[in-house]
C-alpha cells in the first residue's frame, strides 16, 4: 500500500501537537487529542486482517446489525432497475491537474453559496491541501483527512482522467466543509453511517453544475447516471448479504460463540462460487454510501426546484449535534422534512430523462 504523500508533514505535526499538549487548556487538549488520534491512525494505517469469509461475515454482522433500522433503505434502492439503459463507461476528462483544480474551484465559487465557498477556500489554501499520487494505485481513488486542532485539510487523489475526478474532488472537499463547520470524532465512530451525506451532496451538485455547461454537459450527466447505477447495483449485493446475515442471526440469549458457529456452518454448507461472487466485492463497504445517497437524493430533488432551500437544509444537516445516538440523528434529518428514499423513483426518472436528451 502506498504511503500518504503528507506522512512526513503529519509526523512533524504529531511532535508539535504532543509538545503543545503539555500546557494546553482543557478545550485545546480535546482538539489536540482528537488530532493526535487521527494522525496516529493514519501513520499506523491499521487495517483489520480478513483471512476468510467467516471473518468477513463476523465483522459485517457486528457492523451492519448496529444499523438494522436502515436496512430497508438499502432494500428500496436495490429494487431500482435500469436494465433498459446499457451501462456506459465513465466519460474521459483530458485536463491536467491544474485545470482539474480550477474546475473544482469554479464549482465551489459559482455553484454553491458564499459561505460554502469561503469554507472551501479555507480548506483549499491555494492548492496546498491537494496531492496527486503519481502511481496509479487501484486501492485509492481519493480520500481526505482533517485535523481539528489547526483546521488543516489534506486530500489525495489517484487520477482516473475521467469527468468523475471533478465530482470526486468536490466530494472530498465536502468532507472538509462538514468537519470544519462541525467537528466531532464521533462522526467517524458511531455516526459513521451518516459521514458521507454532505460529501455526496457536493459530488452530486458538482455534476449537476457541469451538466449546465455545454462543454461538460454529456460527461456530467453520464457520470451522474453511472454513479447512481453503481449505487443500485451495490444495494442489490448488500441486500443479498443482509439475507445471509439473517440466516446466521442470533437471539439475545445467544453469545458471539453461537454466532461464530452459525457463520461456520453457513460458510461450509454454502455454494462456494455463489459465496465468493457475493462477498468478494465487499458489499458492506458500500453501506454508508447507499444510506447517504438515500438522503442526498431527497436534498437534491429540493435543490432542483429551490437551491437556496437545499443549501439552507444542508447547513441544518451539517449542524446536527454529532453526539446524538444514530437513530436520533436520523430523526433530526426527518424533522427537516427529509425522508430518505421518498423520491427515488422520481430521481431515477429524472436521470433517465436527462440521459435520453444527450444520447
Ligand atoms: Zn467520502
Amino acid at each position: 500500500m502506498q504511503r500518504n504523500p503528507y506522512n512526513r508533514e503529519l509526523k512533524e505535526k504529531l511532535k508539535i501537537f504532543k509538545k503543545l499538549r503539555e500546557n494546553a487548556t482543557w478545550e485545546e487538549k480535546e482538539l489536540l487529542d482528537a488530532s493526535i488520534d487521527i494522525i496516529l491512525d493514519i501513520l499506523k494505517s491499521k487495517s483489520i486482517k480478513i483471512r476468510n469469509y467467516q471473518d468477513q461475515l463476523l465483522l459485517d454482522y457486528n457492523f451492519l446489525t448496529l444499523y438494522k433500522y436502515l436496512w430497508s433503505l438499502v432494500n428500496d434502492i436495490s429494487k431500482i432497475t435500469n436494465d433498459d439503459i446499457t451501462s456506459i463507461p465513465y466519460p474521459q476528462l483530458n485536463v491536467d491537474n491544474k485545470e482539474l483544480i480550477g474546475l473544482v474551484h469554479d464549482f465551489f465559487k459559482n455553484g454553491t453559496t458564499k459561505e460554502i465557498f469561503e469554507l472551501f477556500c479555507k480548506l483549499y489554501k491555494e492548492r496546498k491541501s491537494l496531492y496527486f499520487l503519481k502511481s496509479q494505485d487501484p486501492t485509492i481513488y481519493a480520500n481526505s483527512l482533517y485535523l481539528p486542532y489547526d483546521e488543516s485539510f489534506y486530500v489525495q487523489m489517484s487520477r482516473k482522467n475521467e469527468f468523475n475526478d471533478i465530482a470526486i474532488l468536490a466530494h472530498e472537499y465536502g468532507h472538509g466543509i462538514h468537519l470544519l463547520s462541525n467537528f466531532s470524532p464521533n462522526l467517524y465512530n458511531n455516526l459513521i453511517v451518516y459521514s458521507e451525506i454532505v460529501s455526496m451532496f457536493f459530488e452530486l451538485i458538482c455534476s449537476d453544475y457541469y451538466s449546465k455547461i455545454k462543454e461538460f454537459e454529456k460527461s456530467a450527466i453520464v457520470t451522474q447516471f453511472e454513479t447512481w447505477d453503481m449505487i443500485t447495483e451495490n444495494a442489490k449485493n448488500l441486500f443479498q448479504e443482509f439475507s445471509v446475515l439473517s440466516i446466521v442471526d442470533i437471539n439475545k440469549f445467544q453469545s458471539e460463540g453461537d454466532l461464530i458457529k452459525n457463520i461456520d456452518s453457513f460458510v461450509n454448507s454454502a455454494n462456494q462460487r455463489e459465496l465468493s461472487d457475493l462477498l468478494d466485492c465487499r458489499p458492506s463497504e458500500d453501506f454508508i454510501y447507499i444510506i447517504a445517497q438515500s438522503i442526498v437524493i431527497e436534498l437534491y430533488m429540493i435543490y432542483l426546484n429551490d437551491s437556496e432551500k437545499a443549501f439552507y437544509l444542508l447547513k441544518k444537516i451539517i449542524d446536527i449535534d454529532l453526539n446524538l445516538p444514530p437513530q436520533v440523528y436520523l430523526s433530526e434529518i426527518n424533522k427537516l422534512g427529509i425522508n430518505p428514499n421518498q423520491n427515488i423513483d422520481e430521481y431515477n426518472m429524472h436521470l433517465k430523462r436527462e440521459l435520453k436528451k444527450i444520447l
